[in-house]
């Protein structure tokens, strides 16, 4: 293991005993107690969700935070939900990701070129983080795109986690004025840091079910992700 995986690998541990929200820890702890009647033979994850990918990555996915039922139960980003049904298929057709499905933490997935995280890592009620809740889980962003040292572009799921990564620019100095950036399904920024940004929406079932965002939509945005990062095509 190099020195950057064994660094992100130690992060990702740290992540997993955050302590700084008691409301999301109670609603996770409480969740994983109870269980969705699907998935009572599962013993939930139910702690913070660990960032997930290849430590040498070029892209970015960044997230909301976990779904109650998705990665608070497998303890994997989107694994086990409708949105990350939605999204693995494309990471794979995109080339990023090596198999299609994501049903656990043990399901074989592999990522190459791409990590995923997002701006708060406990699953929160009503998928709404509190802004002092995404302020506490601020700074593990911030150590981790210092530790992702290839990193090149961000894919921005949702107006939140844009928010997150400009608040996250401006916290490190990277960003004066957050003016002339705006969100919106596909927009790209490049920040003053170099770093290239595309935003989508978010893969969530209330997007994909309405057809707001459809597979082909969310596709040409990795690909594009893809492209900008300087991969080959998949
Ligand atoms: S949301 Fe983030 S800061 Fe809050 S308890 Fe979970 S990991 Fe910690």
């Amino acid at each position: 293991m190099d020195s950057s995986s064994a660094t992100l690998k130690a992060l990702n541990a740290r992540i997993v005993d955050c302590n700084l929200c008691p409301r999301l820890r109670a609603h996770c702890a409480e969740v994983a107690r109870v269980r969705r009647r699907a998935y009572a033979d599962w013993e939930y994850w139910g702690r913070p969700v660990p960032s997930f990918g290849d430590p040498d990555a070029r892209a970015l996915a960044l997230g909301l935070a976990p779904g109650a039922h998705g990665s608070n139960r497998t303890g994997r980003p989107f694994t086990g939900d409708g949105s990350g049904d939605f999204l693995y298929p494309v990471l794979f057709e995109a080339g990023f990701a090596s198999q299609p499905q994501a049903t656990s933490r043990n399901d074989g997935m592999r990522l190459t070129g791409l990590w995923i995280n997002s701006v708060a890592r406990c699953a929160p009620p009503g998928n709404k983080p509190t802004t002092e809740e995404l302020r506490n889980c601020a700074p593990w962003l911030d150590e981790e795109l210092l530790l992702l040292r290839d990193l090149r572009v961000v894919v921005c799921l949702g107006r939140i986690a844009f928010d997150g990564l400009l608040a996250h620019a401006q916290r490190t100095g990277k960003l004066n004025s957050r003016a002339g950036y705006t969100f919106s399904h596909g927009a790209e920024y490049t920040l003053p840091s170099g770093l290239q940004v595309i935003t989508s929406f978010h893969p969530s079932l209330q997007n994909t079910n309405t057809g707001r965002l459809t597979r082909p939509m969310f596709l040409a945005v990795f690909l594009r992700a893809r492209k900008l990062a300087g991969l080959p095509p998949a």
